[in-house]
């Protein structure tokens, strides 16, 4: 059993906002689809919907972005918002706690805005029974006093774009999903276009990166522009400090292999949650929860936030019976199948 401590808060390759690595953000955020970089789709369906809502003189239809962390929906949010001219309102799920909260919300918007809420499965019961008819129909119903006393008065809200985000569109419940008019999936990224975003990156922040350096840290974000641009910055302190400054394939390769971010992106936590498969568990399968105990983590954030990626190389596989460990992954950590090799036993 590995009973090691790590510190998943301040993991590198978190795809999740961590104020003191990715406060540089609002500086790097595209602000026009033209600037988004990848997500074709996505951006080809926008485009269509928009134009549309622009030619009509109509407001946006409600808009549900879904996929793991840190892959651009609040990004796009704005993107939208811009590109209706219009204001954007950003508040998430968990900030909304009461229904006076939303009616606040809502009732200060100006017609057609874009209202973004992150996370918003965690809205609570309560908060979605006032945002049902704020979607449909434009308007609230509101109880005013208690017992006998209390009347309902149904109040007009400006019409409003809702772009909620979320890392599953399945974690909402129907009635909600069902309101929303255009649902998108954002993919994880190509190294490619993770390059291209760590080149318009430096560009902003005066980086000096090869395009070969910007390919070697692209390969190692995980598919995800956050963990790319953090990564980028990191690997310029140590290009700056130890190196001539320009980032290099060289100077990136050294600088992530201090990180111990191997050359898939794969951190400590990745190899520790494989090995527990292997060593506890013949290579899978076994159950989020039993594996998210084992690990020493929570089942969802395990479920959104490791896992997408590890399924997307083809290291994990999901099965009616539990996660399973493939051979790509047992070759990649060097472990042979149905034997221990010198390499697991190093690992940890
Ligand atoms: P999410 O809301 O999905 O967690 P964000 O919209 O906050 O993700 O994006 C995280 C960071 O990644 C932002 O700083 C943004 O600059 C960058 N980013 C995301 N998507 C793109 C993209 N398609 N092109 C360029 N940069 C992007």
């Amino acid at each position: 059993m590995i009973e090691q401590e790590m510190d998943f808060e301040n993991r590198i390759v978190s795809p999740e906002y961590n104020y003191n690595e990715d406060e540089a953000e609002l500086s790097l955020r595209p602000k026009t689809l033209d600037e988004y970089i990848g997500q074709d789709k996505v951006k080809d369906n926008l485009r269509i919907y928009i134009k549309a809502a622009l030619g009509r003189h109509e407001s946006l239809d409600h808009v549900l972005l879904y996929g793991p962390p840190g892959l651009g929906k609040t990004t796009l949010s704005g993107i939208i918002a811009k590109e209706m001219g219009v204001n954007l309102r950003v508040t998430s799920g968990p900030a909304i706690e009461k229904q006076g909260d939303l009616v606040a919300i809502l009732t200060s918007l100006n017609e057609g805005d874009v209202l973004f809420i992150d996370e918003i499965h965690r809205l609570s019961r309560n908060v979605e029974e006032i945002l049902y008819p704020a979607m449909e129909d434009f308007s609230l119903d509101i109880i005013l006093g208690k017992g006998p006393s209390a009347r309902s008065i149904r109040l007009d809200v400006p019409r409003f774009t809702l772009v909620g985000a979320t890392t599953r569109s399945g974690q909402l419940t129907a009635p909600l999903r069902d309101r929303f008019g255009v649902l998108l999936r954002l993919e994880l990224y190509t190294p490619e276009d993770l390059a291209k975003i760590i080149m318009r990156s430096a560009g902003i922040l005066g980086i000096k990166i090869e395009p070969d350096g910007a390919l070697e840290i692209a390969s190692r974000s995980r598919g995800t522009p956050r963990i790319a641009n953090r990564l980028l910055k990191r690997v310029r302190d140590i290009a700056q400090v130890e190196y001539s400054g320009d980032i290099t394939e060289e100077v990136a390769r050294a600088a992530l292999a201090r990180f111990e971010i191997d050359e898939l992106g794969l951190d400590d936590f990745d190899r520790k949650m494989l090995v527990t498969i292997i060593n506890n568990y013949s290579g899978g399968p076994v159950g989020l929860d039993t594996l998210a105990a084992a690990v020493g983590e929570e089942a969802v954030t395990i479920e959104d936030v490791y896992e997408p990626y590890l399924m997307q190389i083809g290291f994990l596989a999901r099965t009616a019976r539990g996660r399973c460990v493939t051979d790509l992954a047992y070759e990649h950590l060097g472990i042979e199948k149905n034997g221990r090799s010198s390499a697991q036993q190093s690992i940890f």
